[in-house]
C-alpha cells in the first residue's frame, strides 16, 4: 500500500517535470494507469491515492475488474488489440479505445455502443515503427481511416495512439514520437477536434510529453513489473 503510493506519487512527479522542462502545465497530461495483470485490490489501492484511468489489454480480466469495482466511479480504457468478436463488451463496458486500426472494428463498436451511454472515445493506434510490428494503421492509410471513424454515430474520434519500438535513447524516442505528432497535426487540418495523443509508457514517458502526449500509458513504473501466469518472465509482451 504504501509502497504503491510511493511509485504513484514518484510517476507523477515525473509527469510535472517533463511538462515543466517541456514549457507544458502538467494539466494538460492525463495518467492512465496500465493494470493489465494487476488485481482488483491494487486498482482500488491506486484509486485511494487518486486515480480514476485505468488502462486494460486482455477483456476477459478487464471485465473481472470492472464487475469487482463498480462501486467505485472509474474511467476505463482499452488499450490491447481488438478481435471482432470482443467489439460488443468493449463497446459496453469502456469509455475509451485506444487501439483502432481498421474501419470494421470501429463500425462495429459504434453500432453496438448502448444508445444510453455518450459517444465512446477512439483513439486510432497508427504503427509508427515500421512493417515488424503487426498493429496499427499503416500512416498512409490513416486520413481516410480517420475521415471514415469521424462519422460513426457511436464513436467520439479524439486522437493517436502509438506504441514504438523499445529504444533507449531519448533523442531516438523524441524523433519517433514526433512523427505521431505530425501525424495528428496533419489530420487536424481536416479534423479540428482531434485532441488526443495517447503516447509514452514507463520508458520513455519525459520524450512523450516533450513531444506533446496528452495521454501516457505507465505500468510498470507505477506498480513493478509485470509476471504473466503460464510464461517465462522474458516472455511477455
Ligand atoms: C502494457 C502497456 C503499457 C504499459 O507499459 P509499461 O512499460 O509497463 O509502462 C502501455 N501501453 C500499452 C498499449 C500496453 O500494452
Amino acid at each position: 500500500m504504501i509502497m504503491l503510493a510511493d511509485k504513484y506519487d514518484s510517476v507523477r512527479r515525473q509527469i510535472v517535470e517533463a511538462c515543466e522542462n517541456a514549457g507544458r502545465a502538467p494539466e494538460e497530461v492525463q495518467l492512465l494507469a496500465v493494470s493489465k495483470t494487476r488485481t482488483a485490490d491494487e486498482v482500488r489501492q491506486l484509486h485511494t491515492c487518486g486515480q480514476v484511468a485505468f488502462g486494460e489489454n486482455y477483456l476477459q480480466e478487464a471485465l473481472d475488474k470492472i464487475e469487482a469495482l463498480a462501486d467505485l466511479e472509474l474511467c476505463w480504457h482499452f488499450i490491447g488489440p481488438i478481435q471482432s468478436n470482443k467489439t460488443r463488451a468493449i463497446a459496453e463496458h469502456f469509455d475509451w479505445v485506444h487501439s483502432v486500426d481498421r474501419l470494421k472494428i470501429a463500425r462495429r463498436l459504434s453500432e453496438q455502443r448502448p444508445a444510453d451511454k455518450a459517444a465512446l472515445n477512439i483513439c486510432l493506434q497508427v504503427n509508427i515503427s515500421g512493417e515488424d510490428s503487426k498493429s496499427g494503421c499503416a500512416p498512409a492509410e490513416l486520413p481516410a481511416l480517420a475521415r471514415q471513424v469521424a462519422a460513426l454515430p457511436g464513436l467520439a474520434l479524439r486522437g493517436l495512439m502509438a506504441i514504438p519500438e523499445p529504444e533507449t535513447d531519448p533523442d531516438r524516442q523524441r524523433a519517433t514520437f514526433a512523427r505521431v505528432r505530425g501525424q495528428l497535426e496533419a489530420l487536424q487540418a481536416e479534423l479540428p477536434q482531434l485532441d488526443t495523443l495517447s503516447m509514452g509508457m514507463s520508458g520513455d514517458l519525459a520524450a512523450a510529453i516533450a513531444e506533446g502526449a496528452t495521454i501516457v500509458r505507465i505500468g510498470t513504473a507505477l506498480f513493478g513489473p509485470r509476471h504473466y501466469p503460464n510464461t517465462s518472465p522474458n516472455s511477455q509482451a
